[in-house]
């Protein structure tokens, strides 16, 4: 075994473990496991150790290098495990050198290589050429956030926000669609690029210029974002260019407004349900995800109601539920909280919901022809993300277009 990943979170995440694969395996790297971790809940860090746990048991020769938010937060907590050979930061993960030194034995002396990420003003871009497995590419366009919602953790292991340049960005995009159909664009706060570079550029602005630059790019998907921030020319783009998804997935966190205030959101409940109604005027076939708290400190049942109620009058297809998940050193930590059952119950009954919208908007995907992207395992995904079983598959990666006419509830058929 070469360089092994194990990959918690994110898509950024992800993006960020395939080049340090590649950067591991130049550097002549073997027998190492790098664990790249995620601190958005309590639940995903004990995975990471629990996994960290069974990697060395089952493989004892491996070298374990744990890096990724949880460890940029709290790299003390993993050096403290026996298993644990390196601790690297969220910074260091992306330089190469880091990689190289961990095998030169004069340089590699530190346990501990996690340095101040607030400190961190350049995005150093991660760039892999390949997604092992996969048949879209990640493309990292900006890294940390500026905002301080009082349940988040993520700053304090991103860092403030930090854009990648649009021609380094746009130079990547054009290698990587030789060999991926579809690219998605991720990052932290993805809607505060270009914040930090000469002139401000928007979000929208790197959106027109890669899909000019770029024409042989077949399909652009954006990972998720904040739905106040979408600027004039991102709303072209969503309502107008057939290469950008019809598929975004919005950080909604709740429904209700007094709760939103406490969470220090920018956006108000009715803001949610304007824009997915403006959006399904200008272009009907997209469809909306969503990223809802269940729980969070303060919320009484007419509050958790009306979250319930959002993903109803947006018609949210693709609910994530995060039960509120009390992270050490956020203000929401130490606002009164709801009592453990509670948010497990509400976090049911939000998953319910959900699954009540995704049947709905899936069962409306029928009677359409659709543009399907392949993937490896005989599936494959819609323009508007909805997975497709495939009787006879055709080659992984292919993009291919498809009458769906049927549905069993969770696929749609092929
Ligand atoms: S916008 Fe809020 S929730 Fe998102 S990463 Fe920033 S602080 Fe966290």
């Amino acid at each position: 075994m070469a360089v092994d990943l194990l990959t918690f979170g994110c898509r950024l995440n992800i993006a960020e473990s395939e080049a340090m694969k590649k950067a591991a395996e130049s550097a002549g790297h073997r027998h190492l496991a790098i664990v790249n971790t995620c601190a958005v809940t309590g639940e995903a860090v004990r995975q990471a150790r629990q996994a960290i746990r069974r990697l060395k048991r089952e493989h004892p020769e491996t070298r374990i290098v744990v890096t990724g938010c949880a460890a940029q937060i709290d790299p003390n907590m993993f050096a403290a495990m026996p298993e644990v050979d390196r601790v690297i930061g969220n910074e260091e993960k992306a330089q190469a050198t880091t990689w190289a030194s961990l095998r030169d034995p004069h340089l590699d002396t530190e346990r501990i290589r996690v340095n101040d990420i607030m400190a961190v003003r350049e995005s150093a871009p991660h760039f892999a050429e390949h997604f092992e497995g996969r048949t879209r590419a990640f493309v990292q366009v900006q890294n940390g956030c500026d905002h301080r919602c009082t349940f988040c953790i993520i700053p304090f292991g991103r860092g403030n926000s930090r854009s990648v340049p649009m021609g380094v960005v746009v130079t990547q995009i054009s290698e990587l669609a030789q060999d991926y159909a579809e690219i998605v664009l991720t990052g932290v706060d993805v809607t505060s690029w270009g914040a930090d570079l000469p002139g401000a550029p928007k979000l929208g602005t790197l959106i027109k210029t890669i899909l000019k630059h770029v024409p042989e790019l077949k399909r652009l998907r954006l990972s998720s974002i904040d739905s106040v921030e979408i600027d004039a020319d991102l709303m072209d783009v969503i309502v107008a260019e057939p290469r950008f998804m019809p598929h975004l997935h919005l950080s909604l966190q709740a429904g209700d407004d007094l709760i939103l205030k406490r969470m220090k959101r920018r956006h108000a409940r009715q803001d949610a349900i304007d824009l997915c109604q403006t959006l399904r005027n200008e272009r009907p076939d997209i469809v909306f995800g969503a990223d809802i708290i269940a729980g969070f400190p303060t919320e009484d049942e007419d509050m958790f109601r009306r979250s319930l109620d959002l993903v109803e009058e947006c018609d949210i297809a693709f609910l994530h539920v995060f039960p509120y998940s009390p992270r050490p050193g956020t203000p929401a930590a130490k606002m009164p909280q709801v009592s453990r059952t509670l948010v497990k119950e509400r976090a049911a009954r939000l998953r319910d919901k959900g699954a009540e919208t995704y049947a709905r908007n899936l069962a409306r995907q029928c009677g359409r022809t659709h543009s399907i992207l392949v993937e490896r395992d005989s599936t494959g995904r819609t323009e508007t993300f909805f997975p497709v079983k495939f009787s006879e598959p055709p080659d992984a990666g292919a993009l291919v277009k498809r009458m769906i006419t049927m549905q069993d509830g969770h696929f749609l058929a092929g």
